[in-house]
């Protein structure tokens, strides 16, 4: 009963200043993201504590070679020092140095590819923060490039569930040429001829763990073997499909668990993939819908966001928020 009586009480209170429940998936609701970080002021004030100044007024001045008192300077993005007039930039260094685009928006666009679940196209961004599409594809691509790249090195290991797909539209028809013109035997081995130089992505996961998107140029023989083996650890338990091209991995790993899904089978006890497909699924869904076209070139950064978004989910309780992840990475680079 006092419990009720309590939350009553608080209630007034509550509608003025919304408190986030604890239950909630959320990371940072956009509400809190834009009461936050409502200017350039306020993000540039949150890169300054982070980098040099944790309370908000003292930092390390190179020049006096103690720690001063330092305040926001009038006419640009820095901060000087009240003894000897240094200023330090807290750009400096970061993706946002030198870019036209003020930091509020770049705060914005990093937050909403950090809150996306399926990703999120250049040309909402454009007509959401009223850039170029131009302006707003080169700024997703720094924060993927630069902010979302797996920089975790190490082989995966413990069980490792491994997958591959292809990715890229139908095959098109050449010029001139109609289904009645063209040898349907040739019609045929053009068709797999495009399906076979389709760039792979091939996907690994720590069952409870680590995800890792690798675009490899084939899904057969060493191209696919020696991606495998480059990425995953030798101790490590293998589990993948009964697709050829993973046979000889046998050797390099403790045990190789095969789900013959060419026969129907896709769980037999322990053994299936379907944590992996599950991720494929997630990926696939989300870039037919945001991103359609993507040039091989740049498909690598593309599955870059996806992985990243996975595992910095994993690391949620460890690292914390999604946004604050990848504004950490933005100063520490
Ligand atoms: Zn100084």
């Amino acid at each position: 009963m006092l419990d009720m009586d309590a939350n009553l009480l608080q209630k007034p209170k509550m509608r003025e200043h919304p408190q986030r429940q604890k239950s909630s998936e959320a990371d940072l609701s956009l509400m809190e993201f834009l009461e936050r970080y409502p200017d350039d002021a306020a993000c540039l004030d949150r890169l300054w504590r982070e980098t040099y100044a944790p309370d908000g007024h003292h930092a390390l001045c190179p020049k006096c070679d103690r720690e001063r008192k330092f305040h926001r300077t009038k006419t640009r993005a820095a901060y000087t020092c009240d003894t000897c007039g240094l200023h330090i930039h807290p750009m400096k260094g970061t993706i946002f140095e030198g870019s036209p685009v003020s930091l509020k928006l770049w705060f914005y666009v990093m937050y909403v590819m950090a809150s996306t679940r399926c990703g999120v196209s250049a040309k909402q961004i454009e007509r959401e923060i009223g850039v170029t599409y131009k302006t707003a594809h080169r700024m997703m691509k720094k924060i993927r490039t630069e902010l979302m790249t797996d920089e975790d090195a190490r082989p995966l290991s413990g069980d490792v569930e491994v997958d591959e797909t292809t990715w890229g539209g139908k095959p098109r028809k050449p010029h001139g040429e109609t289904h009645l013109t063209v040898d349907p035997e040739q019609r045929r081995a053009a068709g797999i001829a495009h399906r076979e130089s389709k760039p792979t992505i091939l996907g690994m996961v720590e069952r409870g763990g680590k995800l890792r998107f690798r675009v490899i140029p084939s899904r057969h023989g060493a191209a696919l073997s020696r991606a495998v083996t480059a990425n995953v650890d030798p101790t490590s338990v293998l589990l993948t499909d009964d697709w050829g091209s993973y046979k000889p991995l046998r050797r390099h790993y403790i045990d190789h668990r095969v789900i013959n899904h060419s026969a129907g089978r896709y769980v037999d006890g322990d053994t299936h993939t379907n944590t992996i497909e599950g991720a494929f699924g997630n990926l696939k869904t989300g870039m037919r819908g945001a991103y359609k076209k993507v040039s091989p070139r740049y498909l690598q950064s593309y599955v870059d966001e996806y992985a990243w978004r996975h595992n910095a989910q994993r690391d949620r309780a460890e690292l914390g928020p999604l946004f604050e992840q990848l504004l950490l990475r933005a100063v520490s680079a």
